[in-house]
């Protein structure tokens, strides 16, 4: 092309680079002998509805390190999977569709899970594709998939044989909304308005014992009371008995350390089971079990009049009841920290269930041991990873009582009892739909499935190994595994970060990666958190990138460090357009000298200008590189954009001018400053490919391709320093000269004048000579940059400034 055009049309340049990145397989994963490979554990995104603004913050920094070492000659394994085996999936579909397995039945739901899933992910790639992540598509996995549900059961199985697992029939946290037991790390903090009701007890003497509590419809469930021994008021109450009101249940009088005195009436009722404090107390003082919360959130029949209701129309009830009969002491309103599950903000029931658990409060030495060896950036990400490990209270609850789901591999002797697993060999497989291969020990052939489906983290746990082609693809997971980088968001880390950690031990002995990348979240303007589910909306991503670019979007993720939020907002995004903009007006510029200039192998003879350029270009490949190698994105795209405005854009291309337009081809004056253009833009177009890809590889097309091996500025290798260029003296001259064109700006705005106003004369008063021989050889730049016709330069005149100034520029 003989021209460049004018404007930047992003919403052209975009989908035709794409294309061609995906023509050529420019991001393909290339192993090669020597070649040290690169992998990414990419976060599969949990298909449950739209991708927002804040997928597209936290994926685009992952792409940035892609890029990066790619350009660094890694072989880049970067991967993209579609978490749809799980709950949120199964929501969804009952959302969009308004259907329920209870009322389409398991198989015509699964198979609408199964459609809406693939329209979604169809439509998730999509929307990467045009952001410009550079995945390698042909590695996409998705968790219900039978190469991941054969991984998932394989997992289980050999945990199983390792007696890792176990099957225990204890308090389990069960959702009643979703109706499945859920893990701890699941479970999350609400702050809410409650009722404190105090109810009257009766002692065996006739006299009251005031209880309050939240949750007065777990009275039928009471087992016991509990005092503190250092309570005065309660002390000679321990080992009495007293009676619970209505039911008329006597119940033996305790005392624990955990019964606070100050918190209500000092007395407090165990039943099983309203919190974790009851369960302790439950296991500690081996007290008997009353279950009275059914797997749907109603109450069952060992709750005498409250049979049959949910748990909120059994508390209104039981309320009524205890007021008609005058049993209630006092009633006031107080705001109270209960335990929801995550996904549906479900206050949390513990009831006596039989699950499947992992064993890890055994190994918490071990687990914490292999964070800290794993490299955390943001550092400080670590200690919320040993915060979770240390306060364990649970093993990990893997079963769950939904429909869509991996299933256990395994069915129950109906004779006996026995448990009996699948053979590996027969992995992926649907109890519920396939016979044992054998018998059972005792004989008998008749078996029942397990019923339960795993945690949607039992598969996501073992990314590393789907991704990787674990069991049927060897040499590619010999090749990937252990994966060099795990990027994901910090709400995660007690699920996801722990749980791999765990599988990757457990099976192999080995960390999952070296490095994990925390980001923050894209926050709505309201500061919150954006979810698929809650306001995701606010921007689309398509819109905005049609409006913009994905470019201004990347640059957007690209100002804010990882481990940290930033707010989705137009002005923000909107603000990389300045640096595209101004990038296309430097090429445009530079465009007909760039195009006939063909690059020297050697460095010509430089003028000082051009020695300062090149020297802070040095700098600049170092300090950007060395940002990008520890995950600091952020501060390396403020140092190239700190180049790229203070020095070339602002600065250097007026200096630069007379030489380019004035001289003859050939002059060295001239071929010394086409050498540092090519090298400057083309340095910056690589140092900014990873951020902003489309806009650098247009340049890079227009301007270089010609001259360049490679197909694409993203197949160029990363930019080395060049020692031979680093010139210290020159980057005082530098200095000097930006503090020189910034005086003539000055004035020129102080006294009104238009910038292209010629300036008759400039006296340039210097305290230290030795500039004096490097300003002269560059008096062509300076009067290029101020155009100024006379330039005077000499010693410091005396009076004329403060003596620490080296220099001092007048202007009249
Ligand atoms: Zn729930
Ligand atoms: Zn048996």
């Amino acid at each position: 092309m003989n021209t460049i055009p004018k404007r930047y049309e992003a919403m052209n340049v975009e989908p035709k680079w794409q294309q061609y990145w995906e023509d050529k397989r420019v991001n393909s994963f290339q192993p090669r002998k020597g070649r040290i490979v690169y992998s990414i554990d990419t976060p599969p995104p949990t298909v449950s509805g739209n991708l927002h603004m804040g997928h597209c913050y936290s994926y685009s920094q992952t792409d940035f390190y892609a890029r990066f070492w790619r350009m660094n000659g890694r072989a880049v394994f970067y991967p993209m999977g579609w978490d749809d085996n799980g709950l949120p999936t199964e929501r969804l579909v009952e959302k969009r569709l308004g259907i329920t397995p209870e009322k389409v039945g398991a198989e015509a739901f699964l198979q609408a899970i199964g459609q809406t899933s693939k329209q979604l992910e169809e439509k998730y790639e999509k929307l990467w594709r045009r952001l410009g992540l550079s995945v390698n598509w042909r590695y996409t996995y998705s968790t219900i998939s039978p190469a991941a549900r054969k991984i998932a059961q394989h997992s289980f199985l050999d945990l199983y044989q390792k007696e890792d697992v176990y099957l225990s029939s204890s308090p389990t946290i069960w959702c009643s909304f979703c109706k499945t037991a859920i893990a701890h790390a699941e479970v999350t903090d609400m702050l809410r308005q409650a009722e404190f009701v105090t109810i009257a007890f009766s002692l065996e003497d006739g006299q009251t014992l005031p209880i309050a509590t939240t949750r007065p419809e777990l009275l039928p469930a009471c087992v016991a009371i509990f005092v503190n021994q250092d309570d005065k008021r309660y002390r000679h109450l321990i080992d009495q008995k007293a009676k619970t009101p209505l039911f008329g249940k006597e119940v033996p009088i305790l005392s624990d350390p955990k019964a606070d005195p100050g918190k209500g009436t000092g007395i407090v009722m165990c039943c099983t089971f309203g919190d974790a404090t009851d369960i302790k107390w439950w296991r500690e003082h081996a007290l008997p079990l009353i279950n009275i919360i059914g797997h749907d959130g109603k109450l069952n029949q060992n709750s005498g009049f409250l049979t049959d209701l949910d748990i909120k129309a059994a508390r209104k009830k039981i309320i009524e009841e205890l007021s008609n009969q005058g049993l209630i002491l006092d009633k006031k309103a107080a705001s109270q920290t209960v335990s929801v599950h995550e996904r549906c903000e479900t206050p949390i029931e513990y009831i006596e269930t039989k699950q499947w658990f992992i064993n890890v409060l055994d190994r918490k030495e071990m687990l914490l041991e292999a964070g800290r060896k794993i490299n955390w950036h943001p550092a400080h990400m670590l200690s919320r990873y040993e915060d979770w490990v240390q306060n364990l209270e649970w093993d990990w609850c893997i079963s769950r009582q939904r429909y869509h789901g991996v299933p256990f591999p395994l069915w129950y002797c109906l004779k006996c009892g026995e448990v009996l697993p699948a053979e590996f060999s027969e992995l992926p497989i649907d109890p519920r739909t396939q016979n044992p291969s054998r018998p059972c020990k005792c004989g008998s052939e008749e078996f029942t499935p397990e019923t339960s489906v795993m945690d949607t983290w039992m598969t996501s746990s073992m990314s590393p190994q789907i991704a990787g082609g674990w069991l049927n693809q060897t040499k590619l997971f010999n090749q990937v595994f252990p994966m060099s980088l795990r990027p994901q968001a910090y709400d995660i880390i007690r699920t996801w970060t722990f749980y791999t950690v765990v599988k990757s031990l457990y099976h192999f002995d080995k960390f999952p990666w070296s490095d994990i990348a925390i980001s923050g979240h894209g926050l709505s303007p309201e500061g919150h958190k954006v979810s698929k589910s809650k306001g995701g909306n606010i921007l689309d991503p398509i819109k905005v990138m049609e409006k913009y670019s994905a470019d201004t979007i990347r640059y957007w993720a690209a100002s804010t460090k990882l481990g940290e939020d930033s707010l989705i907002s137009e002005d923000k995004i909107a603000a990389g357009q300045k640096l595209i903009n101004k990038l296309w007006n430097v090429a445009s510029f530079a465009f007909p000298f760039l195009k006939v200039y063909r690059p020297s192998e050697s460095i010509p003879c430089l003028v000082p200008v051009d020695k300062w350029v090149l020297s802070r270009l040095q700098s600049l490949i170092i300090e950007a590189t060395e940002s990008f190698k520890q995950y600091d994105h952020a501060s390396g795209k403020i140092k190239v954009e700190a180049y790229f405005w203070d020095i070339i854009a602002d600065n250097y291309l007026e200096m630069v001018k007379t030489r380019l337009y004035d001289l003859e081809d050939g002059a060295p004056e001239k071929e010394s400053a086409k050498f540092t253009l090519y090298q400057a833009i083309l340095t910056l177009l690589k140092l900014l490919a990873p951020i902003t890809p489309y806009v650098t590889e247009e340049i890079f097309q227009l301007c270089f391709k010609r001259h360049e091996v490679a197909e694409s500025v993203h197949l160029t290798y990363w930019p080395e320093v060049n020692g031979e260029l680093i010139d210290p003296n020159a980057e005082i001259l530098g200095e000097a000269l930006v503090e020189i064109a910034t005086a003539a700006r000055r004035y020129k705005s102080e006294h009104q004048l238009p910038m292209g106003t010629p300036l008759d004369r400039i006296k340039i008063a210097l305290s230290q000579s030795e500039l004096l021989q490097q300003l002269e050889a560059s008096i062509t730049d300076i009067k290029s940059v101020t155009r100024g016709k006379n330039i005077e330069l000499g010693e410091e005149t005396p009076g004329f400034d403060t003596p620490e100034q080296r220099l001092s520029v007048h202007i009249d």
